[in-house]
């Protein structure tokens, strides 16, 4: 029993080693990411309700290591939160991000908003505004077409100054989305004090509709919530036509998801959700 509980030991001790052993593996790679220009946007568009028609996009970054091969977000964001290195790379998304709605709005398509996740990390650095005024600056980008994404998560672990800053960030001209909605704990008192235009309901909300009895109230729920604090919804992971049709029905205005597109490189979306559209 003794060397069993031993070898226990020593399997979960390798484990770990193994597990940070990865870790380094990824944070060594993904340090170099940004020179090495290693790091792409994906943008995933967003359709307007009833009209079905392109509005705007969400910026999703990609990773291709020289070293690792294709790693995906829910793999290496966490590490470069742990890191700290979300801060250039947080930087790297808004410049990018900022240049191809410049860019869009360059190419006769100023009525393209871009959605650009904002880690909690970043959102919480004391620099955030500033780094935003520069990229605005540097970019030229119109920041009434650019709509930052915080998760729930991060507006709740925010200080006292958070109603403040987002109206700063409003008075800027930014868009504010409230991310992942429904999978934190957000008081429903501070969200009435939130400046925020937008609620996003996370994807597993939406997976199970119309089906699912729990999701459909917790998406109703959210709908009109939304509706009374003068907010609008976004719905992401949209798969299939009973799902559109159940949002659009309790008022969601925006849909986003593989029913209509998935994240794709910036050419890509131009060529298809963009060029055909010119009136
Ligand atoms: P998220 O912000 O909730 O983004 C939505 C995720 O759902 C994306 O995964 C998107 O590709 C995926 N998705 C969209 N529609 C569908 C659908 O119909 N079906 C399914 N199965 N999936 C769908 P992705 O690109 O792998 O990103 C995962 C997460 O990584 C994001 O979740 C976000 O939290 C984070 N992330 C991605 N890009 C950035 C970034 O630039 N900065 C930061 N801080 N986080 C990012
Ligand atoms: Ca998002
Ligand atoms: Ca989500
Ligand atoms: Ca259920």
């Amino acid at each position: 029993a003794k060397d069993a509980g031993r070898n226990t030991y020593r399997f979960f001790e390798d484990r770990m080693n193994a597990q940070a052993y990865q870790r380094l593996m990824l944070e060594t790679a993904l340090r170099r990411a940004i020179e090495r220009n290693e790091l792409a946007l994906h943008y995933q568009p967003q359709m307007g309700m009833p009209e079905g028609h392109v509005v705007g996009c969400e910026a999703l970054l990609r990773w291709t290591s020289r070293d690792l091969g294709e790693v995906p977000p829910h793999r290496f964001i966490p590490v470069a939160e742990t890191s700290g290195l979300i801060l250039p790379i947080g930087d790297w998304v808004l410049r990018e991000a900022c240049r191809q709605q410049r860019q869009w709005a360059s190419e006769g398509r100023p009525d393209v908003r871009v959605a650009i996740n904002i880690s909690a990390i970043q959102f919480r650095h004391a620099g955030f505004e500033t780094r935003l005024k520069d990229i605005l600056d540097e970019t030229g980008a119109d920041p009434a077409q650019i709509e930052l994404e915080i998760t729930e998560s991060a507006l709740m672990q925010a200080g006292s100054d958070i109603v403040d800053r987002l109206w700063g960030l409003r008075d800027m001209g930014f868009t504010l989305a409230l991310d992942d909605f429904g999978t934190g704990y957000s008081s429903l008192a501070y969200l009435k004090r939130f400046p925020i235009h937008r609620l996003k309901i996370d994807r597993s909300f939406v997976k199970d509709l119309p089906d699912d009895a729990e999701d459909r109230a917790i998406a109703s729920a959210t709908m009109s919530l939304a509706r009374d604090l003068g907010m609008a919804v976004v719905a992401e992971g949209v798969e299939t036509a009973a799902q559109r049709d159940f949002l659009v029905a309790g008022g969601c205005r925006i849909l986003q998801g593989y029913f209509y597109g998935k994240p794709v490189p910036a050419t890509v979306f131009t060529d298809t959700w963009l060029s055909a559209e010119v009136e």
